[in-house]
């Protein structure tokens, strides 16, 4: 018996089972496809510092109007699943205000503060180096109103103490030369990583993981059963059993918990990518954000990665990139892009929860489980962060960081 079955090998699972095996235990980690290959694939690989604003939903009438008439690139909607997520939605509107933000800031901060440290750490010891740029990322702000719209992200910057440095048309040109000459202001925040092939780090991790002994298998996550002294689960040809589990499965965390009685309002916000080539001798030297449009631009390995912001639709729906391309002509018009260099988009599920924080933690009520998931927009960032607590919670040690904001009990009045 080992000590910890990790279910999922996206960034999540794969920083817990790292961290596990680093102190000692003896950990199997557990998917039915390779390490990350699912959400932890297709991201921006954003290391992100300050990660303070939630995505909200906008309390501007002109912004909701777009919004409801699915005319917005930054989300998109199936109409057939809005009913599914409107508790889910109102409970986000609930927090889409001052209050809201300045709540999510200071809890996120814990995570976000140690984010960057955490991911180096991981990454000198798994040999990821290569994939880390340390060059910050750049927003770009087309007019005075999505400027002014950053004034509480700059204020909570200063408030605990990030990087930043706003930039006019000019000082933007110096740094990214082959950007259209078309924004009113940009800001650069130097503290933040980004790497060039996020599913590339992802399975160095989870390589390291291995070179510490610990076991990587294929199996389906659904067979997890209990039994008299802890958990077992169908596993490469195996039936393999562990005093305790991880449940680290991202979007499909609740196939697992439902069925405890564990009811969370996990939802998948869906994004897509797809990678260019470069026009001529352009060069993007930074990951960029288009605040206006909500997509980003980032130099990797296969190309330049245009990715998408939210489309709200059922986890497994057919993909409709739609988003993708309304941005694809904006996105040419201010880098040029060249060639597609995917055959399809890349469609992948932002596990979220109402609040935007993660569950970090016991699974309440059910001894021997413990939960690793809901990370939204800032998995990638903060899988080694959470891994790291997670295995200090579950070796006895005190966490790093207080891990009251990330329990599960908040979502059943505890
Ligand atoms: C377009 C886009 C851009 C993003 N950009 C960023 C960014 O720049 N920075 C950032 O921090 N975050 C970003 N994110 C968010 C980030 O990618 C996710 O939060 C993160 O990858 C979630 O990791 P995870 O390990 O929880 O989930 P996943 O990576 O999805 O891993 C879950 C694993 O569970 C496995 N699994 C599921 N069901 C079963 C089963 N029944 N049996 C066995 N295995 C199973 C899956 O195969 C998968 O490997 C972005 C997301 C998207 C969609």
């Amino acid at each position: 018996m080992s000590d910890v079955i990790v279910l999922g090998a996206g960034m999540v699972g794969v920083s817990a089972a790292l961290h596990l095996a680093m102190k000692g235990r003896s950990v199997v980690l557990v998917d039915r496809r390779e390490p990350g290959e699912e959400t932890s694939y297709g991201n921006t690989g954003i290391v992100e510092r300050e990660g303070y604003i939630p995505v909200t939903i906008p309390k501007d009438p002109r912004a909701l109007l777009r919004y409801a008439l699915n005319q917005a690139p930054e989300a998109n909607y199936h109409l057939s699943h809005l009913p599914k997520v409107a508790g889910w939605l109102m409970q986000l509107w609930s927090r889409s205000n001052t209050a809201g933000v300045e709540a999510y800031a200071a809890d996120n901060e814990l995570l976000c503060r140690h984010a960057v440290p955490e991911h180096r750490a991981l990454a000198a010891a798994a040999g990821a180096e290569r994939y880390f740029r340390q060059t910050g990322w750049i927003r770009l702000y087309r007019s005075p109103a999505s400027f002014a719209g950053a004034a509480k992200l700059f204020e909570l910057c200063d408030r605990y103490g990030v990087a930043y440095r706003v930039m006019d048309a000019d000082g933007l040109a110096e740094i990214e030369p082959h950007l259209a000459r078309i924004m009113h202001k940009a800001a650069i925040w130097p503290e933040t990583d980004s790497v060039s092939w996020p599913a590339g780090v992802t399975k160095a991790y989870a390589a390291r993981f291995q070179a510490l002994g610990g076991r990587f298998v294929h199996g389906d996550a659904r067979s997890l059963t209990r039994t008299a002294d802890g958990w077992s689960v169908v596993a490469g040809g195996e039936t393999v059993t562990a005093r305790e589990v991880v449940v680290a499965l991202g979007p499909w965390t609740g196939d697992i918990l439902a069925p405890l009685g564990l009811k969370f309002p996990l939802i998948a916000k869906r994004g897509y990518h797809m990678h260019f080539g470069a026009t001529g001798n352009a060069v993007l030297n930074h990951p960029i954000v288009d605040v206006e449009h909500g997509f980003c631009l980032t130099p990797m390995e296969k190309g330049i990665r245009l990715t998408t912001a939210v489309e709200f639709a059922d986890r497994d729906a057919p993909p409709t990139p739609r988003q993708l391309e309304q941005l694809k002509p904006i996105a040419r018009a201010l880098f040029p892009l060249a060639e597609e260099r995917d055959e399809t988009p890349w469609l992948g599920r932002r596990p979220a929860l109402p609040d935007s924080l993660p569950v970090i933690g016991r699974a309440p009520g059910v001894p021997g489980m413990w939960l690793d998931f809901g990370h939204g927009h800032l998995g990638f960032t903060q899988g080694p962060i959470s891994g790291r607590l997670i295995a200090e919670a579950m070796t006895g040690q005190t966490p790093l960081v207080d891990l009251r904001p990330f329990r599960a009990e908040r979502f059943f009045g505890g």
